[in-house]
């Protein structure tokens, strides 16, 4: 586990996916869960980190892929609380995808669901663009969709912070804004890469590869692709 900011911890049992722990006033949030088989490693890491389950409040899904919301299923079986996601993602979560046609997707499906045994989730609650959550009450939800039609990101302005799930990508030591091999909607996905760049940020924590520390707003301006 590292420590990103007061408050704020990346864990790495689910690499190549990165969870984030979120101190709350009450208790501590989930930020994406990994994949299901890395649940276990990810159960050891939190609670040998002295983050007890008994204080976990809420799980939130930055987008309904098996790598970001397969773990999900494991921790509530140890203990219940409520888990968020966008409304448009939460079909996947709860194992009703709206399936793209075509050869590619339909391997990629495959492919995913031999990797990542996926166990669906019951009853997802809906988050909104702006909504500011009761239990992280420094955080904001922004919808930031194009790598899903409802991948979300978590921005607390007074840290500079944003965590951005699988909106941007920082693997192979390179910021990216993921492409249309791996977008539901890549013209979508720029324009959220857009909007996260004119934040005022210092800190981003992707869905993979290291945390941004420093300058990450202008590091994800230098992301953007040309205009078209
Ligand atoms: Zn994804
Ligand atoms: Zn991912």
């Amino acid at each position: 586990m590292q420590r990103i900011r007061p408050g704020l911890y990346l864990l790495q049992a689910a690499a190549p996916a990165n969870c984030y722990i979120i101190e709350g006033p009450r208790g501590w949030s989930l930020f994406d869960t990994g994949h299901p088989l890395a649940a276990p490693a990810l159960l050891g890491e939190i609670e040998s980190n002295g983050f007890p389950l008994a204080e976990l409040d809420a799980i939130i899904i930055s987008h309904g892929h098996a790598d970001h919301a397969g773990g999900a299923r494991a921790l509530l079986e140890r203990r219940r609380v409520r888990v968020l996601a966008h409304a448009d993602d939460i079909p996947a979560i709860e194992g009703r995808p709206a399936l793209r046609r075509g050869l590619g997707p339909r391997l990629r499906r495959i492919w995913r669901r031999l990797r990542y045994p996926y166990r669906p989730l019951a009853e997802v609650l809906p988050l909104e663009q702006g909504r500011t959550l009761r239990f992280l009450p420094l955080w904001q939800v922004l919808a930031t969709p194009g790598h899903t039609r409802g991948s979300i990101s978590l921005f607390q302005p007074a840290e500079k912070v944003v965590l951005c799930g699988d909106a941007l990508d920082n693997r192979a030591g390179r910021l990216s804004v993921p492409g249309s091999r791996r977008c539901h909607d890549a013209a979508a996905a720029r324009e959220s890469a857009r909007q996260l760049a004119m934040l005022d940020l210092e800190v981003l924590g992707c869905g993979h590869g290291p945390v941004v520390r420093a300058s990450a707003g202008l590091k994800i301006q230098s992301a953007l692709p040309p205009l078209d």
